[in-house]
């Protein structure tokens, strides 16, 4: 096995529809832009990993930065703490953050997943889990009444005991009619946590907070805009839900900075923004230290292999953003994620699909 080595990396972008597009308090989504990478070896395995880039535009500038990296693994052994080591120190002065550090992270990804297939094993067992059931929330947009309520009755339907719902209206008040026709739909026991996507200021996200709170909310994301940290703690300290954020942390090293300013309850890390799989699971630890119960964000399939082995393991968000190019490895019933039974982390292209969606 040691003499495995990486002969070539490949990037493919495609941009895929959305069941439901993805609104936001800060804008939609409409599409699922994505860079899917195969990472392939001199063994007769290949490590699959997509990253998602938010917007076309920033589809091809990193799918270009992954083809170029493929200069500095070609050659080296599927080692991704090797390869970590490497690229931490290669762009130390550029900084390994942005757009670079979600191409080094796809590459990350690629290579743990591309371990697990050399073993044969899921990602999970390789990082020393097992292939327990992981508990899923349902994740939405923002709605409106209409389309939440129906959003919601379909998940409670489909088993989830949790959903997400997106909001940050023009007003309070539309805020609380739509977690309230929601909470209609889903009754006493099912969870309902709500995402500010960053849309609030911070005296208004404790006006609304405060009010918003007594609607019995698991927990509020992101009130105002992620890098404010102090922001964060001070609505925090003003609230007695919880405050949940993570997703938008470049890094252990942004998250380390977050804890350090008591911004957040819980936190849910973005396995692309927060380093890949090594990225992950030195945040995990980082969790544990500070009593963070850890959440996933997108990325649903990796995400699942990481959480079972977090020691802070909370929810798994369950937002299927790749689906019309993935085979359905990953399922969910009764409100659980499920693993799959095939080797690494369960990535596996519908190539007609993927063909018919390249950019
Ligand atoms: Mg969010």
């Amino acid at each position: 096995m040691n003499d495995i080595r990486i002969t070539d990396l490949r990037a493919r972008a495609v941009n895929v529809p959305l069941h439901y597009p993805i609104r936001t308090a800060v804008g939609t989504v409409d599409t699922a832009p994505l860079v899917l990478i195969d990472l392939i070896t001199n063994a007769s395995v290949t490590g699959c990993a997509y990253l998602f880039t938010y917007t076309p535009l920033a589809l091809k500038p990193v799918q270009r930065m992954v083809e170029e990296l493929a200069v500095l693994i070609r050659g080296m052994p599927v080692a991704p703490y090797e390869i970590d080591r490497l690229m931490q120190s290669k762009f130390r002065l550029i900084g390994h953050t942005g757009l670079l550090r979600m191409a080094t992270a796809g590459i990350d990804m690629a290579a743990w997943d591309a371990k697990a297939k050399l073993h044969d094993v899921p990602l999970v067992t390789l990082l020393g889990g097992t292939a327990r059931p992981i508990a899923a929330y349902d994740s939405h947009g923002m709605d409106d009444v209409e389309l939440a309520q129906k959003r919601a009755h379909d998940a409670v339907e489909a088993g989830f005991k949790a959903i997400k719902t997106k909001i940050g209206y023009p007003t309070l008040d539309h805020d609380v009619k739509v977690v309230r026709a929601i909470r209609e739909v889903v009754g006493d026991n099912v969870q309902i946590m709500v995402d500010y996507n960053q849309g609030l200021t911070v005296p208004e996200a404790m006006r609304r907070g405060r009010v918003i709170e007594q609607e019995g909310v698991a927990w509020i994301e992101e009130p105002t805009l992620q890098h404010d940290h102090t922001g964060h703690a001070a609505i925090r300290d003003a609230l007695h839900a919880p405050v949940q954020m993570g997703e938008n942390w470049f890094g252990p090293e942004d998250m380390t900075k977050a804890i350090a300013a008591g911004a957040c309850d819980l936190c849910m890390p973005d396995i692309m923004k927060i380093g890949g799989v090594t990225g992950w699971l030195r945040a995990s630890a980082l969790a544990e230290q500070h009593g963070l119960p850890m959440s996933s964000h997108i990325f649903q399939e990796f995400s699942a292999h990481l959480l079972a082995v977090s020691p802070t393991c909370h929810w798994l968000e369950r937002m299927d953003v790749a689906a019309p190019i993935l085979e359905p490895v990953l399922s969910f019933k009764d409100g659980m994620a499920h693993f799959g039974d095939v080797p690494g982390a369960g990535i596996v292209w519908k190539e007609d699909e993927v063909k018919r969606f390249l950019v």
